[in-house]
């Protein structure tokens, strides 16, 4: 795999040198280094690659969430209306969910906010009119907006709390040599951890993820002023919690988060409660957070398998297995959850009950 860097020096080089040059860097820093020079040369997705999501999986997930936002477009009046992803991986999803919007009729814009030069290469021969964002600020300012965040957010940075023996310590990355370990850093000041947690026990640890509220809540502000959709799909949790969901993950196995940064994808869970809070400061309407197990069975997810296995009847094996994974309770279904936020007066998407 060809290295991002320019001049051939390692990320671990150039963190280490970072670290030896101005102390221990906090983790968000850590992950979001990281993550930047992971995605930026590669596709980590599929079987080759290191983790597989749920478009991957069936062309079900993405038909479905395309159904979903092309039958709230009609309700809402047929507005004048784009599609935007946010971290679109391979494309896969979106094309999945033009052809269910060509059967009701929407035909819009396709916005891609991605940073990754690889990935866009990927995105570009799926969607090939597709128009790339390198953020949110150049995305359309007129017209609805449908928005989709698939596996997004669990990729942004996070930065930890830990508990010692009295007070809360931001969790800072040491370097020794080119290893690097998580260490206690400064004491933060009482009322930043919240109060729910304040007691818990020395070694707990809790996580905010900055960078995934600050999009939330701007997606939210459009949506509010454009009009539109979104629809949020992670595996996650509704804080406050504690808990350490910091993970690496490297050819389909776990890994220790700390070694070799930028050769495996490092994720946190996605805390729910925190992003639709961002949303509803945004001034968008929230729905749920609710299982994807339950949001893709009220969708119909169960007719659209045996749709497609009837019509391909030598796939139906291969078809029930994806089904399982994406609503298995012991699989997808329960850990990921779907949140919706719509722009006030528009109506609630299908699937929230
Ligand atoms: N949604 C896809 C891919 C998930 S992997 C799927 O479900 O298959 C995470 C995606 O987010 C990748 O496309 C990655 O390049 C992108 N990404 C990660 N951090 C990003 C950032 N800060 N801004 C934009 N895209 C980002």
């Amino acid at each position: 795999m060809p290295s991002a860097d320019s001049g051939g020096e390692s990320l671990s080089a150039k963190l280490a040198a970072a670290i030896a040059l101005t102390g221990p860097m906090p983790l968000g820093q850590f992950m979001a280094a990281a993550n930047a020079h992971y995605y930026a040369a590669r596709d980590p997705l599929g079987a080759a690659g290191d983790f597989t999501t749920a478009p991957e999986i069936s062309q079900m997930f993405g038909e479905l969430i395309g159904a979903c936002l092309a039958d709230l477009w009609t309700r809402a009046g047929k507005p004048n209306a784009h599609y935007v992803e946010l971290g679109p991986g391979r494309g896969t999803l979106a094309a999945d969910a033009l052809r269910s919007f060509a059967v009701a009729g929407l035909a819009p814009e396709v916005h891609l906010v991605e940073t990754s030069p690889a990935l866009r290469a990927r995105q570009a021969a799926a969607l090939p009119a597709a128009i790339w964002h390198d953020d949110l600020s150049s995305l359309p300012n007129e017209g609805a907006l449908l928005i989709v965040a698939n596996e997004f957010f669990d990729a942004l940075p996070v930065f930890q709390l830990c508990k010692g023996a009295e007070h809360w310590h931001e969790r800072v990355v040491a370097a020794q040599g080119d290893m690097f370990l998580p260490v206690a850093g400064k004491t933060v000041p009482q009322g930043v951890v919240p109060a729910a947690l304040d007691d818990a026990p020395p070694g707990s640890i809790v996580e905010s993820s900055p960078a995934s509220v600050a999009i939330m809540r701007a997606l939210a502000q459009r949506l509010a002023a454009q009009g539109g959709a979104m629809l949020a799909i992670d595996y996650g949790y509704l804080g406050p919690a504690i808990g350490d969901t910091l993970q690496a993950v490297r050819s389909h196995a776990y890994a220790n988060p700390f070694e070799a940064p930028g050769e495996q994808d490092l994720t946190a869970h996605v805390d729910f409660a925190t992003l639709a809070a961002g949303a509803a400061l945004g001034g968008a309407e929230v729905h749920g957070p609710m299982s994807q197990r339950d949001f893709l069975n009220a969708l119909g997810i169960a007719h659209r398998a045996a749709a497609l296995s009837m019509r391909q009847p030598e796939r139906s094996a291969e078809i029930a297995e994806a089904l399982k994974r994406l609503t298995g309770s012991q699989e997808m279904g329960l850990l990921f959850k779907v949140l919706g936020a719509t722009a006030p007066g528009w109506p609630k998407p299908a699937g929230f009950g």
